[in-house]
């Protein structure tokens, strides 16, 4: 099975020859162990923070190790009575055509109430940042006016929609792109978006957004970030979910300029990680799985095939190539 591996630390933006496709042959399964034939592979741009060898909240990844990440598949050979041939998973095992591992390091997904696809997506991790980054982070309400960068992304446009679920008063976006910018008005229900080259970020939204916005989810950074804090109303709240336009920095990004702002607004501004809120699983999927089968969200996945091409796919994150979430069929 093939398998792409990181063999160089990335300086700057990633190129094709910081991995390496290889072939291996699939192991046999030991006892209380599965094999899993992946159909579909996450990537994702916190994948890019794992590349150095930094003090993070999660461990770099090792070099010369295949990239790991989410992936959903089918078992297809098992020596766990608990884990049959046939079940769809999801796990961690990354970008490989085949994984080989405990039963327990799998998940059961159920496919009837979506395809597998979507645990990579609205079900899963990016869902599950798009609801408690918004919910509980930013403490978003019914009546808020809320700005999301990164609108057109996985997380992004899951966000707004969920915005506009729980009784946005207004939902405004930004993206990369005139076709994304359509997007998100016309068929996710965006009231107001704007495409980020089209002039600073600050016009663009002080003109989407004339009295203020009550809350801001931020997955972009940079001029987004300093926008968001001068458009902001008092009492307003930031949820720090990324900074995607300094990923591929040498050196630090400058930091807004206008943060003394938040003092006289009284501002929050909030960091997290979906780790934090693993323990809510049961009430997300219930919530979630509600707006999905009653048809109140709209989901676009931007698919690239095969294995070797996942460094593509992944690099095409940086480029804006996706629009809703980006993933790798195997
Ligand atoms: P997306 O699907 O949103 O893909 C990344 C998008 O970022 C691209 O499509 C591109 O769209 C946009 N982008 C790339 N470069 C820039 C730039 N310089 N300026 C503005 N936009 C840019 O990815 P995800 O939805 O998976 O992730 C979104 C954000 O959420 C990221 O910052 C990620 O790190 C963060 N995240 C945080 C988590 C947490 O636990 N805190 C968990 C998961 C994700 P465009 O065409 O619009 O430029």
């Amino acid at each position: 099975g093939a398998e792409v591996r990181l063999v160089r630390r990335p300086v700057g933006t990633p190129v094709a020859d910081d991995f390496e496709v290889g072939s291996v042959r699939i192991a046999e399964p030991r006892e209380g162990e599965v094999v899993v034939r992946n159909e579909y592979l996450s990537v994702d741009p916190y994948m890019r923070g794992r590349m150095i060898d930094a003090k993070s909240y999660i461990e770099p990844f090792a070099l010369g190790e295949v990239m790991s990440g989410g992936a959903v598949g089918t078992v297809v050979r098992s020596e766990a009575p608990e884990l049959p041939v046939g079940e769809t998973v999801l796990h961690d095992h990354g970008w490989r055509e085949y994984a080989v591992a405990p039963a327990a390091d799998f998940t059961r997904v159920d496919t009837t109430v979506a395809p597998a696809s979507a645990y990579l997506g609205i079900l899963g991790m990016p869902g599950q940042t798009a609801y408690f980054g918004l919910f509980d982070v930013a403490g978003m309400r019914p009546g808020d006016t809320v700005f999301i960068s990164g609108a057109a992304g996985a997380v992004g446009s899951l966000a707004g929609q969920f915005a506009r679920l729980r009784g946005a008063r207004r939902v405004i976006g930004s993206a990369g792109s005139p076709e994304k910018v359509a997007y998100l008005r016309d068929e996710l229900g965006f009231d107001a978006a704007f495409d980020y080259h089209d002039g600073p970020v600050r016009e663009q939204l002080r003109a989407a957004a004339p009295g203020g916005i009550d809350v801001y989810f931020d997955n972009v950074g940079g001029d987004h970030l300093r926008a968001a804090i001068g458009a902001i109303r008092p009492f307003g709240r930031i949820t720090l979910c990324g900074a995607i336009s300094g990923y591929n920095d040498t050196r630090p990004p400058p930091g807004p300029d206008n943060l003394i702002l938040a003092v006289g607004k009284r501002l929050t501004l909030r960091g997290f990680v979906v780790y934090d809120f693993a323990d809510r699983t049961t009430e997300f999927e219930a919530q979630v799985g509600r707006w999905l089968l009653d048809g109140h969200v709209r989901l676009r996945e931007t698919v690239v095939s095969g294995v070797h091409n996942a460094t593509t796919a992944f690099l095409g994150l940086f480029d804006g190539a996706n629009t809703g979430k980006m993933l790798v069929r195997v």
